[in-house]
């Protein structure tokens, strides 16, 4: 009886959105940038660009450059990322996916061993099978082509200034060589060990090499990445890897196009949000979690409430098996995004969730749309970054930047780290017989777990900016930050500290060190098999206030927000 009346006070009506918490934006603060990154030399790179006068986007992208210098682990111009951009004046919203793309001369088999079985990641990350034709780049330029408006030159030079004179490296660098340096014993990543193999917190790590290029392409402009001495030095490296050589070509490299896609965007309660389209499952990911929740009051549940946690570890299962099932790069996979997000198919999705015990498996659903796929597992480790600059006019530039895992596959051109983003695709092509949508491909982009995400309220005015680095976790931290600001009325930086709980093959993680842990116990009686481990996180986000627009930081990482 008790689980029935709690079932009937959890299950708010759809016509009547619940009260919420969240600050509705007011007008009245003065229009002020801010920017937030993972490391603060990277978010004073961001500030003196929109000191300067500098956009959104300018600002952006100088963090994203001056990442690839002082977070190399993390992201860089040798990897890729996705970009939502929000106008200030219209709202309008609009995306640009810089992803890696697998070279054409890549098959199915890629991850394969000789026996026909996928390789272990341990042994697939490393070299050259795993670098994809790097996007950053060219998403910088069409970035700055669109929304820039400093001349070109002047978003590279605090990254150049940062390579030449130095910086001191930060616990996640050393922290990230300490992952991979076994890995450096092999001389076919000498230039890794030379550069970072000796890295202690605090001291100076230099890095004229990449000075040099930064220059380069700052005085030459984005095709000096792609064609010329740039693409022979990684093309070399790639493809001369002692270990897993590349099948890149000049013409891959020539080739490679940043595309601008529609976003993806959907409501909660009365929000709108909008978010990045597959080759990200990022957008579509969260959107499917939220929509599930929405029959639920989770503002009165609030957060000390295992029901609430239950509701939202049930929705993120289900949205998962969907994403894991049906989404991959639209030029090769048809993406049934109207299906997975048509209200009538969230509310039979959610139909599955009951308050009062945990559903044990969760299958994919059929969205309207869907072809015969199979689910699967791509092996994603936690690395990557986000950012986001405001700018006075109130555009907004969010992005999440990676090299997929630490120090991407090892390898250095030109003192940048080449990716291994490859290694996002599943590695077995098919399964039960059915296609994988995320297998390998050549000239095809892997499916991401990104989702740089802006909100915007009844009026159309973007409240609200997230983005998280982590993996596979990077969907939930998201949707976790989402439901902490709209439905607790956390601030941001709060939204981005609360715990996560997250999923494995053993069913439930609750992050370790945290309030969130006590609650094993109440979960397991829901019926849940619950572990405590610590999950890779960070965040970074950005709120609109009566005081005008604030930054935040994810509190477990070093990184910071700072005003125009
Ligand atoms: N490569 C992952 C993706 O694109 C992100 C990796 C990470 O955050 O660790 O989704």
């Amino acid at each position: 009886m008790k689980t029935l009346l709690l079932a009937a006070a959890l299950t708010a009506p759809l016509a009547t959105p619940a009260v919420q918490a969240a600050p509705a934006a007011q007008s009245v603060a003065p229009a002020r940038g801010v920017v937030t990154s993972a490391d603060p030399r990277a978010t004073e790179a961001g500030q003196a660009i929109l000191r300067q006068g500098g956009t959104a986007t300018d600002a952006a992208m100088a963090m994203m450059l001056a990442l690839t210098v002082v977070e190399p682990q993390s992201s860089g111009i040798g990897g890729g990322g996705f970009l939502v951009h929000n106008d200030g004046r219209t709202g309008k919203v609009e995306t640009i996916d810089g992803r890696e793309t697998a070279p054409a001369a890549d098959t199915a088999r890629l991850f394969l061993g000789p026996d026909g079985q996928p390789l272990p990641f341990a042994q697939a990350f490393p070299g050259g099978r795993s670098v994809g034709v790097p996007g950053n780049v060219r998403l910088l330029a069409q970035a700055h082509k669109r929304w820039g408006k400093l001349p070109w030159k002047a978003l590279f030079q605090p990254a150049i200034r940062l390579a030449e004179q130095g910086y001191a490296a930060t616990p996640p660098l050393v922290n990230g060589v300490r992952i991979v340096s076994p890995i450096w014993a092999n001389t076919n990543f000498d230039d890794a060990r030379a550069l970072y193999g000796d890295a202690k917190v605090g001291e100076t790590i230099k890095n004229p090499r990449l000075a040099a290029l930064l220059r380069t392409l700052s005085e030459q402009g984005p095709d000096a990445f792609y064609t010329g001495d740039n693409a022979t030095e990684l093309l070399r490296v790639a493809t001369q890897s002692r270990v897993a050589p590349s099948s890149m070509t000049a013409a891959d490299l020539a080739g490679y196009r940043a595309i601008e896609r529609a976003p993806v965007c959907g409501t909660y309660r009365r929000y709108r949000i909008c978010s990045m389209a597959p080759p990200s499952s990022g957008g579509v990911t969260v959107l499917e979690i939220l929509g599930m929740l929405e029959r639920f009051d989770l503002r009165k549940l609030g957060k000390d409430s295992p029901v609430a946690w239950h509701l939202i570890a049930e929705a993120m299962q289900l949205a998962y098996a969907d994403r894991d099932t049906y989404l991959g790069d639209p030029a090769f996979v048809n993406n049934p995004i109207a299906g997975m997000l048509a209200p009538a198919y969230l509310r039979q999705r959610s139909a599955l969730i009951a308050p009062d015990h945990a559903l044990g498996t969760y299958a994919p659903g059929h969205p309207a749309g869907a072809g015969r796929m199979t689910a699967a597992l791509s092996s994603e480790v936690p690395a990557t970054t986000h950012f986001i600059a405001v700018d006075k006019r109130g555009d907004i530039a969010t992005m999440t930047s990676t090299v997929e895992g630490p120090f991407g596959s090892q390898l250095i051109a030109n003192g940048y780290v080449l990716n291994n983003e490859l290694t996002d695709f599943t590695f077995a092509p098919e399964k039960d017989g059915a296609p994988v949508a995320n297998r390998p491909e050549g000239g095809k982009r892997p499916l991401s777990s990104m989702a740089p995400t802006i909100v915007y309220d009844r009026s159309g005015k973007a409240i609200f900016s997230v983005g998280a680095a982590g993996g596979r976790t990077i969907i939930m931290q998201v949707a976790k930050a989402l439901i902490a600001h709209l439905d607790w009325g956390m601030p941001a930086r709060e939204a981005l500290g609360t715990p996560l709980i997250f999923f494995n093959a053993d069913g439930l993680v609750l992050e370790q060190g945290t309030w969130l842990a006590a609650m094993k116990p109440a979960l397991e009686k829901l019926g849940h098999r619950v572990t405590i481990g610590k999950l890779g996180l960070k965040a970074n986000a950005v709120e609109w206030t009566p005081r005008g627009w604030v930054g935040a930081a994810d509190p477990r990482s070093v990184g910071t927000a700072l005003p125009e």
